[in-house]
Order: structure tokens, then C-alpha cells, then sequence
């Protein structure tokens, strides 16, 4: 069962500068209506080169000016009212510019598109298109999301791909740039339509308009094109991930991928110069350094268990201790206590930290049992941990002084070493 056409073409409709002329970035006009909302006035014109929110692409913004004003008007001081548009939208078939200062019913008015704004989504719109179609083709997936942001867009396909299928999709779409093929949109009644065609083909009424590019897509599609592809510089698939049984992937066309690559390349000549590699080693070179920074971690850490072994030693049969290392992680404490308490014949706390970043600590003595010290010892000193009773651990935020002073009061004799 076919709808009606819900959108029934309206005597004082705007004429859709867009779809005449999509590189049109400048046009005269005049102001069918404007009525507040908001904070916002809605102008709609009689013409329009501002493209309107659709088919995934945000509405045109722009500035118009009013030529019939003068400065003694009170409207603004170079003879002009300059009128920002912020938003384009359509609703109920009627085009709507959306304004931050009203304009006359029938007054002149030359609207200029924020053109920047504008070719970036034909770019990225018109990239989508290849990709997407290039997709369908090869694999047979559909687009089934699509999202343009203010940067990229995300896609989400029906199916999964590998890193390889993706490459070789982005390949062949930069191909499909680099022979600037002519866009072509074709207009095609209901029943035409029905034998052409083209992806996209559910819900569509009225006059369908397909946007055609040669040896890449077929699709059903509102939105406004660069005129060859040529004009969208490259295309570039920065992301995938497993999306719903499928694929979301991100991608930018043009300037988006021109400055995001220019991003990239500025970080990676930070990394060539930092690690003296060559712009196109710089993955091995962050290898390497890896490597080594694992092998120097592993021989550090076997250093300080040799360091705590001797120090056990040293101080066999010494009776209690406290021992301040500095810059220990909490398992070289706890490797400290367990060693120099095997060896001091009475109880071992070992504390790494700062007086402002506070302490973490061990506490150990070979068939004692510490438990009601260490309670105390976390009230007194903003501490917290547990554990056994004869080996504890946890972090105290206290000074050095402060940790000396409640330990020494606890245990007499007690000797203070620093590692
Ligand atoms: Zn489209």
C-alpha cells in the first residue's frame, strides 16, 4: 500500500535555489513571512540557496542582508541590517530560515551562505555516498545509521568487515575521487522509480531524486552534493568497531580529513622528533622504547630485591624496626617486611611515601600478632588496610614525624633506618 503524498505543493512555497544550483552561495530574495518563536524569528523566503536539516545533513547557516535599510532606520550602521541565520529547517513543506532579528513581510533581502559550512557537509555527504555505495556493491550491506557531526560522521553498516575489506573500500573510493566523476541527480516520478535501481528505496514519495555517481553509487537522497567528485579531496575511514551484528565506522571527507590529518601529523613529527625516528618508523622506534622500558623495569625491580635481601641480612637479630624506603610500590613494601621480619626477631613496619601524598606500609612480625596495633596505629594516623595478624598492610596519611612518634611509643628500643 502506497502513501499519499503527505507534502502537497503550496502556491507561496519557496524555490529551492539548492536544487538548481547547489554551488550557489549568494542570492536575492524576498521575505514571504517572519514570526517570532522564542527566542528566534522564523523568515521564510520566496527563495532559498540555505539547504534545510534532511537526510543526515544540518540545516545551512549564513548571514542575510537587508539593502532597503538605512542607517536612520535604526537598523544597523553600514545602510545594512545584517540578520544571522543560525538554522535552516522544513516544516510542513515550508522552508525556514531561523533568525536572530526579524525581517518585513515583502522586504529585499540577499542571503549568503556560510559557505565553509556548507561544502564541508557536501564533502562528507557526497563521500558517504561512495563509501556506502561501494559497500553495498561488494558485500551487499546496507547503510542502516548514519550521523554527520560537526567534524566526521559515523555510519553503521548491516554487516562486519575486516581491516583489510575496510582499506580496500577506502582505496577504491579515493579512486573514485582521484577520476572526478560528474554527481548526477535524476528525478524520477513513483512509478518510474519502481524500476530503477538504487539503494535506499523504502518510504519515498512524490518526486524521487537519485544521486548518481558513476562506478560507485545509486542512492535516493535529499541532500545537497559537490558537483564532481574530484571536489571532495580524500576520504579517509579513521575508525571501526563491531556494531549490532555489523559495523560502525567513522569517517571523514575534504577539509575534515585534511585537518584531522594534519593533526595526525603534527603528533607523529612530535614522536619522530622525541624518539630520533624517521617519520614513517615511528610505530617501531615506540616499540623498541617499550621494550627497553620493560627490560630496565625488570632489571630495577630485581635490584631492589637484592637491595632488600642485604638490608634483611644486615639486620638479623636487631630486634623491632622501621624502615622508611623511598619510592617503593606497595608489593616492594610488603617483599621489604616479609624479608627483614624473617630476620630481625621482632616486628618489621616498612613505610614508602611523601609527608603530602602520605605513607603505605607493611607491617610484619613472624608469630605475633600486630592486629590490635595496626587498628590503633590506622586511628591515630588517618589510616586505613589490614590482613593477617602477624602480616599487615595499608596507608596512613600522617607525617614521617608522626609515624615515628606513635611507633616509637609503642614499641621501646625501636630502631629508625632509612633505606
Ligand atoms: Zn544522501
Amino acid at each position: 500500500m502506497k502513501k499519499e503524498t503527505a507534502k502537497k505543493p503550496k502556491e507561496d512555497m519557496t524555490e529551492k535555489i539548492y536544487y538548481e544550483d547547489v554551488m550557489c552561495s549568494v542570492f536575492e530574495a524576498k521575505v514571504l513571512s517572519c514570526r517570532q518563536r522564542g527566542d528566534r524569528f522564523e523568515i521564510i523566503p520566496d527563495r532559498s540557496a540555505f539547504y534545510p536539516e534532511g537526510g543526515g545533513q544540518s540545516g545551512d547557516r549564513g548571514f542575510l542582508l537587508c539593502p532597503d535599510r538605512t542607517p536612520e532606520s535604526g537598523e544597523g550602521g553600514a545602510g545594512h541590517a545584517v540578520i544571522h541565520v543560525l538554522d535552516t529547517q522544513e516544516r510542513d513543506g515550508d522552508l525556514i530560515l531561523c533568525c536572530d532579528a526579524p525581517a518585513a513581510e515583502g522586504e529585499r533581502i540577499e542571503g549568503h551562505l556560510d559557505w565553509e559550512y556548507r561544502f564541508d557537509r557536501m564533502q562528507n555527504h557526497t563521500g558517504e555516498h561512495i563509501v556506502s555505495g561501494l559497500i553495498h556493491e561488494r558485500f551487499g550491506y546496507e547503510n542502516v545509521g548514519f550521523h554527520m557531526s560537526s567534524d566526521r560522521m559515523t555510519i553503521d553498516l548491516s554487516g562486519a568487515l575486516t581491516e583489510e575489506e575496510i582499506r580496500e573500500i577506502e582505496r577504491r573510493a579515493n579512486e573514485i575521487v582521484w577520476s572526478d566523476v560528474p554527481v548526477y541527480t535524476d528525478l524520477y516520478t513513483e512509478e518510474e522509480a519502481e524500476n530503477v535501481e538504487f539503494r535506499s528505496k523504502k518510504e519515498l514519495h512524490g518526486t524521487i531524486r537519485v544521486v548518481r555517481i558513476p562506478g560507485a553509487d545509486v542512492c535516493a537522497c535529499c541532500g545537497t552534493h559537490v558537483l564532481r567528485t574530484g571536489e571532495i579531496g580524500s576520504i579517509r575511514i579513521i575508525s571501526h568497531v563491531r556494531f549490532k551484528g555489523g559495523v560502525r565506522m567513522e569517517l571523514m571527507c575534504g577539509r575534515w580529513a585534511y585537518n584531522y590529518m594534519t593533526g595526525i601529523f603534527i603528533q607523529n613529527h612530535e614522536v619522530s622528533m622525541a624518539l630520533s625516528a624517521k617519520m614513517n618508523e615511528t610505530g617501531s622506534a615506540a616499540q623498541k622504547l617499550l621494550q627497553e622500558d620493560a627490560a630496565l623495569k625488570f632489571r630495577i625491580t630485581q635490584l631492589l630485591y637484592s637491595v632488600i635481601d642485604r638490608k634483611a641480612r644486615e639486620l638479623r637479630g636487631t630486634g623491632d624496626v622501621l624502615l622508611f624506603a623511598e619510592d617503593f610500590s606497595p608489593l616492594l613494601v610488603q617483599k621489604l617486611t616479609a624479608k627483614v621480619m624473617e630476620e630481625c626477631g621482632g616486628s618489621c613496619f616498612s613505610f614508602s611515601g611523601t609527608d603530602d601524598a602520605g605513607y603505605r606500609y607493611a607491617a610484619g612480625e613472624s608469630g605475633g600478632d600486630l592486629k590490635e596495633l595496626v587498628r590503633k596505629m590506622n586511628q591515630e594516623l588517618n589510616g586505613r588496610g589490614g590482613g593477617k595478624p602477624f602480616f599487615l598492610q595499608g596507608s596512613v596519611s600522617a607525617s614521617r614525624e608522626a609515624i615515628e612518634n606513635f611507633l616509637s611509643g609503642e614499641k621501646e628500643g625501636l630502631q629508625i633506618i632509612d633505606l
